[in-house]
């Protein structure tokens, strides 16, 4: 009979540890040998000595780190492939949150776990999208893991904020969105509706979209915002971090209409807490609905979750007859790096 995963696949203070291929899943500290979904900071952490990751990620490590500090050995799989650890078969599979976001799917004398990483299900013209692999224990994300955490399309948001530019013209639409993926998913999606005008960027967007198209995610005319003359900046997209939305480097624009891109802009309050006068809910997480159609089409008895609002989950889980358990890993779902 194959090896239940709870023998051979262990959550421990650094992350998931695979014992008997002696590597980790994402670890929140430095190690000898890592495997690393994405490259969002709560996954993808410096000083490893061996790095086993998509060519993206590894791209995106060097970019966000610097060469030295994104694993003394780098080694890229390509989709798919299949490198054998110790005796432990590791594969990278597209899990659709971020350019080279990747499932780990292991298999170990007979027996499958896949580890999803972060995760989402909707169409995201910057990445490749989830493929579901069947395995015996599904290690999911559950980010927005309550009923209440539906997310609209993302394409009705994008035409809100195109809609707002044509109310108000002469003001700057300044958008709060992360570095690594919401930034391009954003750009993407204008370029999709038809936006075809320069969009400017706050400094510290401006290399990993220079990566994206390097790596051929092509996002059209971008401009840094920070030189760009004042009159030009009326009427146009910026795009900032979220935290430099609140803080001084917005007030060189007159006026702006305040815009963040994220998942939790489903929750009004927080919108309104932090000044947002135009919340776009656009998450690179599954939501509620993503999160339990892909437990079923995983076809995964057992469900393992390793971050988030992880009960409600777990309740639901037992009701479809899964067998659920909370890994409450810590470290992950830092919410200022990735939503
Ligand atoms: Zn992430
Ligand atoms: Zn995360």
């Amino acid at each position: 009979m194959p090896p239940h995963p709870e023998t051979w696949l262990h959550p421990r203070p650094e992350g998931l540890h695979c014992v008997p291929g002696d590597f980790f899943i994402d670890p929140t500290r430095a190690v000898d040998r890592a495997v690393i979904t994405h490259g969002h900071a709560d996954h993808a952490r410096p000083g490893h000595r061996h790095v086993l990751a998509s060519a993206e990620t590894l791209a995106i490590m060097r970019v966000r780190m610097g060469e030295a500090r994104a694993g003394a050995a780098q080694q890229a799989a390509a989709p798919g492939e299949i490198v054998r650890i110790n005796g432990v078969g590791v594969s990278l599979i597209p899990a659709g949150h971020v350019l080279g976001s990747c499932q780990v799917v292991l298999d170990y004398e007979g027996s499958r776990a896949v580890v999803s990483g972060d995760y989402k299900r909707r169409r995201d013209p910057t990445c490749a999208p989830f493929v579901p692999v069947n395995c015996d224990v599904f290690v999911t994300e559950a980010t927005f893991g309550l009923p209440v955490f539906r997310h609209p399309d993302a394409a009705a948001e994008i035409a809100k904020l195109l809609h707002s530019m044509t109310i108000f013209p002469t003001r700057a639409h300044l958008v709060g969105a992360y570095g690594l993926g919401k930034a391009q998913r954003l750009i993407a999606l204008l370029r999709e509706a038809g936006y075809d005008a320069p969009i400017y960027l706050h400094g510290a967007l401006q290399k990993l979209c220079d990566l994206y198209e390097t790596l051929g995610v092509p996002l059209g005319d971008l401009r840094p915002a920070t030189v760009a003359d004042k009159d030009a900046l009326k009427g146009a997209i910026v795009l900032a971090p979220p935290s430099a939305v609140a803080d001084r480097w917005a007030r060189r624009l007159d006026d702006p209409v305040v815009a963040v891109a994220s998942g939790w802009m489903r929750v009004r309050q927080r919108a309104k807490a932090s000044g947002v006068e135009l919340p776009l809910v656009i998450s690179d997480h599954a939501d509620w609905d993503e999160l339990l159609a892909t437990v079923e089409d995983v076809a995964a008895p057992e469900i393992w979750v390793t971050h988030g609002a992880e009960a409600a989950l777990l309740r639901q889980l037992s009701l479809m007859g899964r067998r659920g358990r909370a890994l409450s890993l810590i470290g992950y779902g830092d919410e200022a790096e990735q939503e």
